[in-house]
């Protein structure tokens, strides 16, 4: 498969919004320990509320479809990281030509553009135990793959597999951004919540490409 259609992303994203919604406890679990505890909150009143507005919503365009998910998170979740996730999938949106389907190349692109202004917006960088720690590594097995001209499930599932080896670096991170800085060394040994939370997209994004 070497490109995804309007209708197999917005079942793809209500795959996302179930994965996350079924993990609310796990995400509160880990931020108790290093922020806030709200994360699961948060990420999961904002994905219900994606699922419901992508159940009774038609897209006619990939650029559309994703304008809406970025916007329905920031406008539901609250807090640093509705602003982080809506930035994910609101960035790059100039990357993407209107079409009803989305290639590897452009799917790299603008996750590639949504990583710059998630930093423009956060100032965080690599390394310092934020969801980039998954994501960059990601998006850069995504390129990667974009120009080995791969399948896309194959694409998705390497982005995945990085997203996951990233949730695992972050847990000899120390946190210097957000509120979980307050903790430094208290967080080492644990992962950043918002990484797992990236990494569980991306899941569910290869988990949901054929599904
Ligand atoms: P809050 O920090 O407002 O309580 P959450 O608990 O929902 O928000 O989310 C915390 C997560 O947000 C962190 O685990 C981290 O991954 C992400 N995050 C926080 N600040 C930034 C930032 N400046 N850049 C990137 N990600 C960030
Ligand atoms: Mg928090």
């Amino acid at each position: 498969m070497k490109t995804i259609t309007v209708t197999t992303l917005q079942r793809m994203m209500i795959h996302v919004a179930d994965e996350i919604i079924a993990n609310e406890s796990y995400l509160t679990e880990v931020d108790t320990v290093i922020g806030d505890g709200d994360h699961g909150i948060g990420m999961k009143r904002g994905f219900q509320a994606l699922k419901n507005m992508l159940e009774k919503t038609a897209f006619d365009t990939v650029d559309f479809l994703l304008k809406a998910v970025g916007i329905e998170l920031v406008k539901t979740m609250g807090g640093a990281s509705g602003v982080i996730f809506g930035t994910m999938f609101i960035g790059g949106l100039n990357k993407l030509s209107p079409s009803d389907t989305i290639s590897l190349d452009e799917l790299a692109a603008y996750f590639d553009e949504g990583v710059s202004a998630i930093k423009r917006r956060g100032k965080a960088k690599a390394g310092e135990k934020t969801m980039l720690d998954a994501l960059i590594p990601a998006v850069e097995s995504l390129k990667q793959s974009a120009e080995e001209q791969s399948d896309m499930q194959d694409a998705l599932e390497k982005a995945y597999t990085m997203a996951e080896g990233g949730v695992e670096a972050s847990k000899s991170m120390k946190s210097r951004v957000g509120r979980s800085k307050n903790f430094q060394d208290a967080t080492l040994g644990l992962p950043d919540p918002g990484a797992i939370s990236t990494s569980l997209i991306f899941k569910a994004l290869f988990e949901g490409v054929n599904a």
